[in-house]
């Protein structure tokens, strides 16, 4: 492990996120960049820090009736030969390996960090600061959910803003996924005498036809239109090409709204296809992991969208927003990135997302427009 430079949080947003860039943070390498971030964060004075394993927190504890929770991932899928960062004027893009997904949140936060974690500093609400590892591999490494059992009470507040990339929109919440495996047996025989035999993937028949004629519901929380989604996303089954399968599975994704549970959520996915397990097919939910509601109607949340000036909209996908909602804490995504652009080759920032996205948080968390 080799030792970064020292970041400069006095240095514009811009600078500072091609610092983090530049400190190569693949999921499971992120210890250097979280030694030079909690040394950064420490160095301000005015913050209470801990280092958890590869994640930093830090808090300020200044007796305010409010707290809000600013979290965010330090490391990025596997590099694709575009580190270090490349600023490109002319288009005003800036080129690299976390730029969007989500190094340039993160630039965000710890600005903010060195303007209300000094002594003396007046934020509306205390604050706490959740840098995290492992975002980008399985659940089970995930360094928000580590801190979520070892430190729940750093993810505390009465609004968790989660800085993933979304264009600089506020999304609020975020959909439920679960997946599930439909199973059908028959008997195997030779194709030439197909009546001795029973075919498991015409056995599916009714499951796919179920899914191809499925309306998915639409709803509305809190402002934010939630569209909801019943798929197969994959399809098993035969034996050779002159015998009549005996086994066969149907793989679906149902992505759900955030007003209904992991539970009403199986129960939705097993009424669908009731018709093909009463016919002897099995179904086995193999994940499923809840949504997050928006919350956007609690004070902390509302003040945040009136200081962004811009409405709220749902966010489609699943985050780690439903780690914090787990705790009843209202959470959002919002962040300068864009999250088409993350993962790919020639994943960029717009420069001229940064430095709005800081105005926006310091005018919020300063109180100044609420
Ligand atoms: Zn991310």
């Amino acid at each position: 492990m080799s030792t970064l430079p020292p970041l400069d949080l006095s240095a514009d947003v811009l600078a500072v996120t091609r610092a983090l860039v530049d400190a190569p943070s693949v999921s499971g390498s992120e210890g250097p960049l979280a030694d030079a971030v909690e040394a950064a964060l420490r160095a301000l004075g005015g913050l209470e820090v801990e280092r958890i394993g590869d994640a930093v927190l830090a808090r300020t504890n200044l007796g305010r009736p409010t707290r809000v929770v600013l979290a965010g991932h330090l490391d990025t899928v596997p590099i694709a030969d575009n580190v270090p960062s490349r600023l490109d004027e002319a288009t005003g893009r800036l080129y690299g390996c976390g730029t969007s997904d989500m190094k340039s949140g993160d630039a965000v936060m710890l600005r903010l960090a060195a303007r209300f974690g000094v002594p003396g500093a007046q934020p509306a609400h205390d604050l706490t600061f959740v840098f995290y590892d492992n975002e980008e591999v399985e659940s089970a490494r995930n360094g928000l959910g580590r801190v979520a059992r070892e430190r729940r009470g750093w993810l505390y507040g009465d609004l968790a803003i989660l800085m993933e990339p979304t264009d600089g929109e506020i999304e609020g919440g975020c959909q439920g996924t679960l997946r599930a495996v439909l199973e059908t047996t028959g008997h195997r025989a030779h194709s030439a005498r197909s009546w001795l035999g029973v075919n498991a993937i015409h056995a599916l028949t009714g499951a796919v036809t179920a899914l191809a004629a499925y309306r998915p519901r639409e709803v509305e929380i809190d402002g934010c239109l939630y569209r909801e989604g019943l798929n197969a996303v994959g399809i098993s089954g035969g034996v050779a090409g002159n015998v009549i399968p005996d086994e066969a599975a149907l793989t679906v994704n149902f992505r759900y709204a955030p007003d209904r549970d992991e539970d009403a959520a199986e129960a939705h996915v097993r009424e669908v296809f009731a018709d093909a397990t009463a016919a002897g097919a099995t179904l086995t939910v193999v994940d499923n992991a809840g949504g997050a509601l928006p919350g956007l109607s609690e004070p902390a949340a509302a003040a945040f969208v009136a200081a962004v000036g811009r409405p709220a909209r749902a966010k489609l996908g699943w985050t780690d927003v439903a780690r914090f909602a787990a705790f009843g804490i209202p959470a959002l995504n919002y962040g300068p990135g864009d999250p088409t652009l993350a993962h790919t080759r020639e994943e960029h920032v717009l420069v001229d997302r940064l430095q709005p996205a800081e105005d926006a948080l310091t005018a919020y968390l300063s109180g100044s427009t609420a």
